[in-house]
């Protein structure tokens, strides 16, 4: 039996939703199949007030064993480092967060506000939001950058906004099950196991990135994305065309631009509108380049693959 904790901080729940929707393994198979005990979770704990607070009193005195920890939603530090403006079970959840981590096995961020500070911690960041262990791309974050937990391992950073329901069940399982060894983390202490691939990685519509045939609307068939609609998935690290959301689908295949939220910028730019669904350029050429390609190369590409194109490139080919 490993035992679960999982509380929220500055969150929309987002996460909780994903998680609960998770098939591959589902919520259910994480307490009959693999033995996980789910101590208290915000929308399936049963204890409450003080019977709530001897639990997480008895986790952070050393009297139940805390295997893994689940963290969803940003560290509030408002107002001025106290953490007071996200109270809960009788004290600011930072200094939960803070005991919880010093006690469990395995600490796991899910979703972009507990990996990177996400939308909450967005300047002027009212809320002084963190990620775990990272604001935005600067390691460190509400447990500092050498923060280890007593297994060894930094803070497991699953990010996504939110996070696809069955990355987080597998990760859990894995760590559950005594393979958190088999764990590869990249820079960003995220999975290697989804996060090296790209969005792009599975996208139906990269024969038309190829010829650089473009989308002009949501929800077109043909065409890509990333020339006029600010598609962010040639540079963004996540199997969302190989983990099929509801197993069938994607944005980028729904015609939605892909937004990075799997990247610690997320959100890119300044929100201001025209920033978001369309491709910032200068002279023509897209401001932010797909991962490994650089300016020159591409303006080549891009004069040689037009050249190239076939007329199907041009038509709505996918006929169901
Ligand atoms: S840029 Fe976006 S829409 Fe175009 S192929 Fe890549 S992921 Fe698909
Ligand atoms: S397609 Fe892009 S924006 Fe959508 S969930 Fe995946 S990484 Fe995030």
């Amino acid at each position: 039996m490993a035992n679960l904790l999982w509380l929220q901080g500055g969150a929309c729940s987002g996460n909780t939703m994903s998680f609960l929707n998770a098939e591959e393994p589902s919520a259910c198979d994480l307490v009959t199949d693999f033995g996980i005990n789910v101590l208290w979770h915000p929308s399936l704990g049963l204890e409450l007030g003080d019977n709530l607070k001897k639990l997480l009193n008895a986790l952070t005195s050393g009297q139940m064993p805390l295997d893994i920890f689940v963290f969803e939603g940003t560290v509030v530090n408002a107002p001025n480092g106290t953490g007071e403006w996200n109270r809960f079970a009788g004290r600011a959840m930072r200094d939960w967060v803070s005991d919880l981590c010093k006690v469990a096995n395995f600490v796991v961020a899910v979703g972009d506000c507990a990996t990177w500070g996400g939308i909450p911690a967005t300047a002027p960041n009212p809320s002084e939001s963190q990620g775990l262990q990272f604001l935005k791309r600067d390691q460190g974050g509400f447990l500092g950058k050498d923060y280890k937990s007593k297994a060894g391992l930094p803070v497991i950073n699953i990010p996504g906004c939110p996070a696809h329901p069955d990355w987080i069940t597998q990760i859990v399982v894995a760590v559950a099950t005594g393979r958190a060894g088999d764990l590869t983390l990249d820079e960003f202490q995220r999975p290697k196991t989804f996060f090296t691939s790209f969005t792009q990685t599975g996208c139906t519509r990269n024969m038309h990135f190829a010829y650089k045939v473009s989308a002009t609307e949501f929800g077109q068939r043909k065409g890509c994305l990333f020339y006029d609609l600010g598609c962010r998935g040639p540079m963004t690290h996540s199997p969302c065309n190989r983990v099929l959301w509801n197993r069938q689908s994607s944005k980028t295949r729904a015609g939605m631009p892909c937004m990075g939220c799997t990247e610690p910028e997320f959100p890119f730019f300044d929100l201001a509108p025209g920033t978001v669904f369309k491709t910032q350029t200068v002279m023509g050429v897209p401001k932010d380049m797909p991962s490994g390609v650089d300016k020159t190369g591409y303006i080549k590409l891009t004069a040689a693959a037009k050249a190239a194109s076939p007329r199907w490139a041009e038509e709505d080919i996918f006929v169901v």
